[in-house]
């Protein structure tokens, strides 16, 4: 049987707000355990949630970067589940009037490039952190998290592949990051994702059963997830069993979903508006402030890189798949104004050196401007393409500036013709046997004279004007 696959994801993002989103605690990650946690946050008896205005406003500024609508008065909801990594015994949330809705993103996957619909966007809080004691029979609970903010973004169930999911979810995560409201670390659970999974014969119009996947942390993991995932369902489907809706944990060294608890339904939660919060007034006013204040998106960035630098496609998704990337490469193209050339340094040597080290562009000790001024010293002749080679590690190691590396190595290219031509006359005259083979047409020994040349220079011959002498020379 012919199945397609239907998938939506749910992203949990969390924001880089100083303080949390009742409270003042800070957000900080890695504080010793309940160091960050009040009466607020601990849920003591009497206590009032007050909004903090920035949550309010990294979500807008989310929800317009994904083409949402944002609803001019949303209100805050209790979702109710006990569990001790939320004291108060419910969760702070939003349920039927989030704060925006309708949105989408535009995805490319398998060569296609699909609008995929964002359901809506709301705002909630965090809750704290179970720690389990392998060794004895005990668990602990560190609230420093619980009152953090978070964005939930619902997404609808248009995806239908996981590579596209993770693509859905890079294009999520970039966007994210470029808006500087959250720091996007999978590992750290800053950014993550349960996702939904269900299958049908192809041409049904009905969905499957779905189930949830939880635990992924990171983009090849959801896809891995999914994947495996797909396979279970089409497995138990083709063999006259059902599936049943529920939630799944990844696991990584498993390759493997295992059930995890039956979903809950949404009436399980007994959601209500919360009475302790007033609803939250976006007027339009508010709303065009922060669209103005939008910085300038990654798939915008793409194709004005294209445009403007005329550079391929895939260089401009590359130099634009992150900020301060992007960035670092305008400089550059500003100083020394050859877009591809600079395009090609940045991704190659620069992005090879920063890879092997794990460092960020933002670490690189190559200065924008050094960059800019060694691709002037190639194309102004002063040093080869293979010398910038040696230069720009050096660069790297040290920080210096090219013309320093250069002057301390004596990497200048002899680019002087007198200099050179007396350099050729003298290996011609030192090697008569090949010149009367190559006059003879032996035309293979031009190399022979080449290779002595970049010899006799230590190859800091511009490999050009060699070329162009030793043929002029060589006919005489
Ligand atoms: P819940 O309240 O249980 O989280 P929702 O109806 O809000 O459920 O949906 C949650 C997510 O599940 C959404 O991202 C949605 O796109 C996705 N989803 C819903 N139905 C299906 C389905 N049959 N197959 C795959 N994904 C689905
Ligand atoms: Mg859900
Ligand atoms: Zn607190």
């Amino acid at each position: 049987m012919d199945f397609e696959t239907i998938i939506g994801l749910e992203v949990h993002a969390q924001l880089l707000t100083d303080t949390k989103i009742f409270c003042n605690c800070s957000t900080k990650f890695g504080a010793s355990p309940n160091s960050h946690a009040c009466p607020v946050c601990l849920g003591m008896p009497g206590v009032l949630p007050v909004l903090n205005k920035k949550v309010v406003e990294y979500a807008m500024k989310m929800a317009l970067a994904t083409n949402c609508t944002i609803n001019p008065r949303n209100v805050f909801a209790r979702k109710n589940y006990f569990y001790p990594d939320l004291p108060k015994g419910y969760q702070i949330s939003q349920y039927a009037y989030p704060l925006a809705e309708h949105g989408y993103l535009m995805v490319e996957a398998n060569g296609e490039q699909r609008k995929i619909g964002i359901t809506r966007i709301h705002m909630e809080e965090d809750a704290g952190k179970l720690i389990h004691d392998d060794n004895n029979p005990a668990s602990y609970v560190d609230l420093n998290r619980t009152g953090v903010p978070l964005i939930e973004i619902v997404g609808e169930p248009d995806i239908r592949s996981p590579e596209e999911a993770a693509e859905y979810l890079r294009r999520l995560h970039e966007i994210l990051v470029y808006l500087e409201i959250c720091d996007g670390n999978m590992e750290e659970g800053s950014f993550r994702c349960d996702a939904n999974v269900s299958i049908r014969p192809k041409g049904q119009k009905e969905f499957g059963t779905r189930t949830e996947l939880k635990n992924m942390n990171s983009f090849r993991n959801v896809q891995r997830a999914l994947e495996y995932e797909v396979k279970r369902q089409q497995y138990l489907v083709e063999n006259g069993e059902k599936i049943i809706q529920e939630t799944r944990l990844w696991d990584d060294a498993q390759g493997a979903t295992n059930p995890m608890r039956s979903k809950e339904e949404a009436h399980d939660y007994r959601y209500f508006p919360d009475p302790d919060l007033v609803p939250v007034v976006v007027d339009e006013a508010w709303v065009a402030e922060i669209r103005a204040g939008l910085p300038e998106l990654p798939q915008a960035r793409r194709e004005r890189f294209v445009n403007e630098y005329q550079i391929p496609a895939y260089d401009a998704g590359v130099l634009t798949s992150e900020k301060a990337l992007a960035e670092y490469y305008e400089e550059v193209v500003k100083l020394c104004g050859r877009p591809k050339i600079a395009a090609n340094w940045v991704m190659g040597d620069v992005l090879k050196f920063l890879n092997e080290d794990k460092r960020s562009i933002r670490e690189c000790p190559i200065a924008a401007r050094s960059l800019a001024d060694m691709i002037g010293l190639i194309e102004e002749g002063t040093i080869s393409g293979k010398m910038a080679k040696e230069v720009i590690a050096d660069m790297y190691a040290t920080g210096k500036t090219p013309r320093g590396i250069i002057e301390e190595k004596g990497l200048v290219q002899i680019t002087d013709e007198g200099e050179l031509a007396k350099t050729i006359a003298a290996i011609i005259e030192a090697n008569p046997g090949q010149l009367a083979d190559y006059r003879g047409g032996k035309e293979k020994l031009f190399g022979f004279f080449v290779g002595q040349v970049m010899k006799a220079t230590q190859g800091k011959a511009n490999p050009k004007l060699v070329n162009d002498l030793l043929r002029k020379m060589l006919a005489e």
